[in-house]
């Protein structure tokens, strides 16, 4: 099965997860660090503001002072955490396939690229993808998703002995009593999600 986004579908730029869990709150677009430089520089010319958070660190020791920042996450716009700042929700353009379309797309950030893919060997991609709602999986026209997979993957190897994960402090009314905010001392295992 070859995979194609739905049509009209935008939902993986507007819905935003609690990810690893509500503690942690909503999560943003992965950003690695070379990228945030360039997403705040895109911002700057579209005339966005956006908020890049921390998302994943390593240090040494274990003092929160001394975290060396692996990969930041750019957040929603709206206060529950969703929807991107690059998603045109405005001026009534499409995407090739009749979504909202993405302001950046040629320069969209090495996650973008690789969604709806989490695993390469075997593939397996996000039951959360509207695409996988209806057909659950596919197995072609997935290169350019396997490749910035493996990019990312590479980028995030890491031996430090230390591992943190950043609450973000963002999700619903309802749940703010479970969300903190800053670094979180994690188990190694959870930088391969
Ligand atoms: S959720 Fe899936 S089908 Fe919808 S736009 Fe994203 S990748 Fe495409
Ligand atoms: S940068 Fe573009 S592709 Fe990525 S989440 Fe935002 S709107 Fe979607």
């Amino acid at each position: 099965m070859e995979f194609s986004c739905v049509p009209d579908c935008s939902q993986c730029c507007v819905d935003r997860e609690y990810f690893p869990n509500k503690k942690f709150g909503k999560i943003g677009v992965l950003i690695m660090p070379e990228e945030k430089e360039i997403m705040e520089k895109l911002a700057k010319i579209n005339k966005l503001n956006i908020k890049i958070l921390p998302r994943i660190g390593t240090s040494e020791q274990k003092d929160t002072k001394l975290i060396k920042i692996l990969a930041y996450q750019m957040m929603g716009i709206e206060k529950n955490g969703n929807t991107c700042p690059f998603l045109d929700t405005e001026t009534g353009k499409k995407s090739p396939h009749g979504g909202f379309p993405c302001m950046i797309y040629d320069q969209r950030p090495l996650a973008c690229r690789t969604y709806p893919l989490i695993e390469e060997n075997p593939i397996t991609l996000d039951q959360k993808c509207k695409f996988c709602e209806e057909n659950k999986t596919a197995d072609k026209n997935l290169n350019s998703e396997i490749e910035s997979l493996i990019k990312i993957k590479s980028k995030m190897n890491t031996n430090a002995p230390f591992l943190w994960r950043y609450a973000t402090g963002i999700g619903e009314k309802e749940d703010e009593f479970q969300i903190r905010n800053g670094w979180f001392l994690e188990e190694n295992d959870l930088l391969k999600d």
